[in-house]
């Protein structure tokens, strides 16, 4: 059994939960899905870890009460080889945890730095590490959790017909700058680094959990049976 936890501080992370789940469905795996509201609820029963994206602000502002962004710091110390998805605030986060903390991902990033929310876009990304798997569709009806919120419908339009293009949602995104040596880009658009891979922890300055193409969430996965077998 695959346990993968989601920092439910803020944003899209009802989304990370639909698509993760859909992702362990697509590859006959089963994965539970630990919501994580409180340090307490991180230990070495973990496996895997999602940072939605949303607003990083509200996320450090929203942490305070239960410390869970502490939790989670001390969670990627205490075992730095399990993997980590982090999405766009998410991504910040991981670059840049605050404090005199030290990066999980050396890489620059700066916030807002495509614009205002109305210079947000959709663009198909070049990606190298999502492995040339034919993909099946899940088609899971979504389902509402305990507040009774429903995950927004994803996108099919936005599905890539090639392996290494994928569909990139950018909202209100950060951008890359210089990355240490132990970084690898493995997300383009263009010119522009949109996706780092150091050590198992990936950055995405978009957000793959509001198309329905599952790849990422299938590393995700994938990353830790590899690991578990
Ligand atoms: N602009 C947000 C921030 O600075 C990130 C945007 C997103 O996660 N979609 O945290």
């Amino acid at each position: 059994m695959v346990r993968i936890g989601i920092a439910m501080l803020q944003g899209a992370r009802h989304e990370h939960h639909e698509a993760i789940k859909n992702a362990a469905f697509e590859m006959n795996e089963t994965v539970e899905v630990i919501e994580l509201r409180k340090a307490s609820q991180l230990d070495g029963t973990i496996d895997g870890l999602i940072l939605p994206g949303g607003e990083s602000t509200t996320m450090r502002i929203a942490s305070k009460s239960e410390a869970l962004l502490d939790g989670i710091f001390k969670w990627m110390i205490d075992f730095p080889n399990k993997p980590v998805l982090g999405t766009c605030a998410g991504a910040i986060i991981l670059a840049n945890p605050g404090g005199k903390r030290k990066p999980f991902i050396e890489v620059e990033i700066a916030r807002n730095a495509w614009g205002r929310q109305r210079f947000s876009f959709e663009a198909s990304v070049k990606v190298s590490i999502l492995t040339p798997e034919i993909r099946q569709q899940a088609n899971l009806e979504l389902s509402r959790d305990r507040f009774n919120h429903k995950p927004l419908p994803m996108t099919n339009n936005l599905l890539s017909k090639t392996n290494d293009l994928f569909p990139g949602v950018f909202i209100r995104a950060p951008r890359f700058g210089t990355h240490s040596n132990d970084c690898v880009v493995v997300a383009t658009l263009e010119a522009e680094t949109v996706g780092v891979l150091q050590n198992n922890k990936l950055a995405l300055t978009f957000h793959p959990e509001l198309t329905s193409d599952r790849r990422f969430h299938r590393w995700l996965i994938s990353q830790i049976i590899t690991k578990n077998s």
